[in-house]
């Protein structure tokens, strides 16, 4: 029979791939209820989902950071039975902590944790009941390691890894699944709307060395990692599915081999001096920190870590 799957945040990016690639499904698996703040942005996703929009997919609004737009859109589906929830919203925030005030971070962590949060509040205890149902999170690399001036997202990421991580284990109890996808960069609005951010930034409280060093230093070469590693929002719709159809879901599941490094650095030294002192190095001891990058990742990957990830084919 068919599975319901209620994804956040399906205007853009990474969440319209995913309801659409579900939607399109040969087999018709999937009824998809796609979910965005605003209805007046469906557009895309419905010109994306063609003949699937009314059958496979269905639009509702939901803002993950409001109680009652969440309740109403749960209560709102049939037998309130939703088989898999796809949590993706969320939003970026980049720059010096000097210049980013906590209100600012603070609508991060209302988006990324809490809406998160909200969202599993409210769904679970239906799929604990029925003793099924799979809870899927988009995390990120930086829900596992610390990206510079990425501070405040990455805690965000973070917190919802850990939150998570807790959450597994009571809901193995209830036959519920969990897990989480983690991919590294991703060419989205994201990237874009973040660097929108940066070129408006002012940088009030921050010092000239320091907006220097995020400026002049980190900026491009994060526009060079994009570049050169990010994968599209396609891969990890794909890698998503991959997750949904196994029936041994993993937890943790990164969708970037060039990045599992990243991680084996963490677990190598507990010490955690291997990963900071790697990242120092890349930011101000060398001239082209893409170049450094490209070549730690060749030495450093290694077989037993491109078997954490999950590949888009
Ligand atoms: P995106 O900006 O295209 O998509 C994010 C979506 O979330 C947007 O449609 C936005 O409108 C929606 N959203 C924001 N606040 C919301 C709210 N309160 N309620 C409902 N929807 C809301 O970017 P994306 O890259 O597709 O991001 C999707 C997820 O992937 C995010 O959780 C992000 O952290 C994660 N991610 C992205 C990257 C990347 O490089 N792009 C990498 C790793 C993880």
């Amino acid at each position: 029979s068919q599975k319901v799957v209620l994804i956040t945040g399906c205007s853009s990016g990474i969440g319209l791939r995913i309801a659409v690639l579900l939607a399109k499904d040969e087999q018709k698996r999937y009824y998809v209820i796609a979910t965005m703040r605003d209805l007046k942005k469906k557009d895309k996703l419905v010109q994306a989902a063609g003949d699937a929009f009314g059958t496979t997919l269905t639009l509702k609004a939901l803002d993950v950071c409001s109680d009652e737009s969440v309740r109403l859109c749960v209560s709102g589906v049939k037998d309130r039975h939703i088989d898999i929830l796809i949590n993706n919203a969320g939003v970026g925030l980049l720059g010096p902590v000097e210049s980013i005030s906590l209100d600012q971070m603070k609508t991060v962590f209302e988006t990324n944790f809490f809406g998160t949060v909200r969202m599993i509040k409210e769904i679970m205890p239906d799929m604990k009941r029925r003793r099924a149902g799979h809870i899927i999170v988009m995390s990120s690399v930086m829900g596992m390691q610390g990206v510079v001036f990425n501070d405040v997202y990455t805690a965000s990421k973070f917190a919802i890894e850990g939150f998570c991580e807790s959450l597994a284990v009571q809901l193995l109890k209830f036959n519920v699944k969990l897990s989480l996808i983690e991919p590294g960069p991703v060419h989205t609005e994201f990237e874009v709307k973040m660097m929108e951010e940066v070129a408006k930034m002012e940088f009030p409280g921050a010092d000239a060395d320091t907006v220097r060093y995020f400026k002049d230093v980190y900026v491009p070469s994060s526009i060079d990692i994009f570049e050169a590693m990010g994968q599209t929002p396609d891969d990890i719709a794909k890698c998503t599915k991959k997750v949904i159809e196994s029936s041994n879901p993993r937890f943790r599941n990164l969708t970037n081999s060039l990045y599992t490094p990243i991680v084996a650095m963490k677990y190598a030294d507990e010490t955690g001096g291997l990963s900071i002192h790697t990242f120092y190095n890349l930011l101000f001891n060398f001239g082209s920190l893409m170049h450094i990058t490209m070549n730690i990742l060749k030495c450093l990957t290694c077989s037993c870590l491109r078997r954490r990830t999950v590949s888009p084919d």
